[in-house]
């Protein structure tokens, strides 16, 4: 029988989020699948925990994938973890995941640290609707496409920045939702210098072309208003008719479908079109 991948998240600043369920987890698996072998032995140290690990990064998703893969499958049980957080939000574990799928490898998720949620939670903006759209490129093109993607976006979105990128990409959130935007820059969560300075954009991006950026930043922006549809008007219900009438229907009919499709009165649109 297969054993279990178990996805082990990890503080992302404060040892004492640790949980008993994480570290009895590590104590009992027979290995550890790390990011960085030598930022976990830190973890394992300051917990008591003696235990095998193998490196699985980003770097050698596939080759060490497979070999995590086959020790599953000869049954042994295997814990992931990267160097802060939940294994496959923006780290290695996304593709060992899929390769378990695939394989009827059962995988349990482990709730605990994850900054895009603690900074959602205390962004103060709306938590009913978001979406989490990770690191931005850094390549132009693909930066420029996912921006122009989210121009309508209602929902509020969340993003991971490193702090030398955070002037530029402020100056990029700014430019495409417009400098009265409000965010959420949640810094150092769970840490000695956390903060959170809830603005706008325009003020954001003000602030840091004056003053270096320094720690980790989860940004928060709110979703922009809805875009009202105009309702259909009287000449939008003759247009219809119009194409309908050149369809070959009578006018009465195309009154009739045009008035119910567009939710006009039947009879002003008789009128407006009669003759
Ligand atoms: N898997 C991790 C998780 O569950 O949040 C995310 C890993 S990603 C490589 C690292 C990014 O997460 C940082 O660049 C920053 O945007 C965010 N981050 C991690 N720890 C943070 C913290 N303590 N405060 C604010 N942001 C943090």
């Amino acid at each position: 029988m297969a054993g279990v991948l178990y996805l082990v998240p990890t503080p992302i600043g404060n040892l004492g989020d640790i949980s008993p369920r994480m570290a009895q987890t590590l104590a009992a698996v027979d290995f550890i699948a790390a990011e960085d072998t030598r930022v976990t032995a830190k973890l394992l140290n300051h917990l008591d925990i003696q235990k095998p690990m193998v490196i699985y990064h980003r770097h050698n998703s596939r080759t060490g994938g497979q070999a995590v893969l086959n020790r599953l499958l000869a049954g042994e049980n295997c814990a992931l973890v990267t160097d802060a957080g939940t294994p496959a939000i923006s780290d290695p574990g996304e593709e060992l995941v899929a390769l378990c799928a695939q394989n009827s490898v059962p995988v349990i998720s482990i709730p605990g640290p994850c900054a895009l949620v603690a900074a959602l939670a205390a962004s103060g903006l709306p938590t009913g609707r978001f979406t989490f759209e990770g690191f931005l490129a850094m390549n132009k093109k693909n930066r420029k496409n996912h921006l122009d993607a989210l121009r309508n976006e209602e929902r509020t979105m969340i993003f991971y920045e490193a702090p030398h990128k955070l002037p530029a990409t402020l100056e990029d959130l700014t430019e495409t939702f417009g400098p009265d935007r409000p965010i959420a820059l949640c810094r150092e969560l769970s840490k000695l210098h956390e903060e959170i300075l809830r603005t706008t954009l325009g003020a954001a991006a003000a602030f840091y072309q004056e003053n270096t950026p320094r720690g980790e930043f989860v940004l928060v922006v709110g979703g922009g208003q809805p875009v009202e549809e105009a309702a259909p008007t009287l000449e939008d219900g003759a247009q219809r008719v119009a194409a309908l009438r050149a369809q070959g229907q009578s006018h009465r009919d195309a009154v009739r479908q045009a008035a119910k499709e567009l939710g006009l009165s039947r009879s002003e649109l008789y009128d407006q079109t009669k003759g």
